[in-house]
């Protein structure tokens, strides 16, 4: 099956240009010209890479960037205008894993993507992509959670504050770096949103399968660990 590859970039005719090359190449190709509608489409899709413009409108590429380091492992590839290469240190901080500046020839971008899969490959087999805890296992490039065998059906918070809860394990943390960690700018209201949304998880979780998962540290926040 031929990779998908999501391409953000508000320059149509750019965007239209690595479309037909990439598809050339064999890759299944999507492209949205607008910043919000890309990530949306992410959240929507499974795909095996992202090329992200980092001047969009609407949802700029490093604040993308970053939202989907949140919930996933997918190479990101940012795409930059040449007066904005001072931004490089900033998009590899936000989680890009490489950084390509315009005009690039495509075959550059073509040996890059090859590098970002192999990587993938190498460091990200399955289990790099699979976050677990008791029996629950998250897989995070297909953003589905299971309990053994039996997939859960979460809503997009739900599953990112499992995920935060998941990837610190064993370790209790307070309902501030939980907010931050999973609602941070997205929101505005305050930190009780999560209690809120680990009762949720708990009727999920907890309740159906009838086991404690995720715990109360009483007056702090909360925590999940490895062994019941
Ligand atoms: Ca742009």
């Amino acid at each position: 099956m031929s990779e998908k590859i999501l391409i953000i970039e508000d320059e149509a005719s750019l965007a239209r240009f690595i479309e037909l090359e990439l598809t050339f190449e064999g890759y299944s190709v999507t492209i949205c010209n607008d910043g919000r509608e890309g990530y949306e489409r992410f959240n929507k899709e499974e795909f095996d890479l992202v090329l992200l413009d980092l001047m969009l409108p609407s949802l700029n590429g490093m604040e993308i960037c970053r939202r989907i380091r949140r919930v996933s492992n997918v190479p990101i590839i940012m795409l930059t205008a040449k007066d904005e290469i001072m931004d490089k240190v900033a998009g590899l901080d936000s989680g890009a894993n490489d950084y390509m500046t315009k005009p690039f020839a495509i075959e550059e971008l073509l040996a890059r993507m090859r590098v970002a899969f192999r990587k993938v490959k190498k460091t990200n087999s399955k289990e790099n992509d699979i976050v677990s805890f008791m029996d629950i296992s998250i897989d995070t490039r297909k953003m589905l959670a299971k309990v053994g065998k039996t997939p859960v059906d979460l809503t997009k918070k739900e599953y990112e504050l499992l995920l935060y809860l998941a990837k610190n394990k064993n370790t209790v943390l307070t309902r501030e770096q939980i907010f931050n960690g999973v609602w941070g700018y997205d929101y505005l209201g305050g930190s009780n949103i999560v209690d809120v949304y680990v009762r949720y998880l708990r009727t999920k979780i907890d309740e159906k399968f009838g086991k404690k998962y995720i715990y109360t540290a009483r007056g702090t926040g909360y925590f999940v660990k490895d062994e019941e």
